[in-house]
């Protein structure tokens, strides 16, 4: 070990995300199961889902749920945050697909992401923003058009974790893998 790395130090958020990727993001399968999940706990009737080149390129997730109000966006995908427990009690009784708050973040450290996520007000008016990471870093965040819902982008998995990317088989591969998810959580509605 070498006398610069000897100390205790607390890494950088992008490399906690991208070992915390490690464990939930393994393929595009994987993404597109937690996008998925994301759209049914925001109870979501309708999801669109398109994969480019097995989902390697892209992965596309658009639903008509609750959506992510503007304050709360940047949040999702930077940091582990989640709406879906508050407290050590709610742990018991988690309703809901995901809670821990590691999905977007870590995707988010592995991908060109983007999400877009629109909510109404009181008077029906729909109000939409929008947040990019790249590799774990913010790049924009700012008002968007979206009508409802959200719609999630996930380009280039992987593109910055050379190892990673090797270990994909063929895009027809991935591809069958991540229609294998959804058809799952479309049985389970
Ligand atoms: P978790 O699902 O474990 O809470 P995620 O990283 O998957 O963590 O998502 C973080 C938070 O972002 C969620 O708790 C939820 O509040 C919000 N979110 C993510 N995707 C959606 C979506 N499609 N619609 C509405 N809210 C969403
Ligand atoms: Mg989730």
């Amino acid at each position: 070990m070498s006398e610069k790395n000897s100390h205790i130090r607390l890494l950088p958020p992008e490399l906690r995300n991208q070992i915390a990727a490690g464990e939930v993001v393994e393929r595009p399968a994987s993404v597109l199961k937690e996008l998925v999940e994301n759209s049914l706990d925001a109870q979501a009737c309708q999801i669109d889902v398109c994969l480019e080149n097995g989902g390697q390129s892209r992965i596309s997730v658009q639903d008509d749920g609750c959506g992510i109000p503007a304050e709360d966006l940047e949040l999702a995908v930077t940091r582990h945050a989640t709406s879906k427990i508050s407290c050590l009690e709610d742990l018991e009784r988690i309703l809901s697909y995901g809670f821990r708050g590691e999905a977007l973040p870590s995707i988010a450290s592995v991908s060109r992401f983007t999400i877009t996520s629109a909510v109404r007000d009181a008077a029906g008016q729909a109000a939409a923003h929008r947040v990019e990471v790249e590799h774990g870093l913010l790049k924009s965040s700012g008002p968007a058009a979206l009508h409802r819902g959200t719609l999630v982008e996930v380009r280039d998995l992987f593109s910055n974790i050379p190892a990673r990317l090797k270990f994909l088989k063929t895009p027809s591969t991935e591809f069958r893998r991540a229609q294998d998810w959804l058809a799952r959580l479309a049985l389970t509605r």
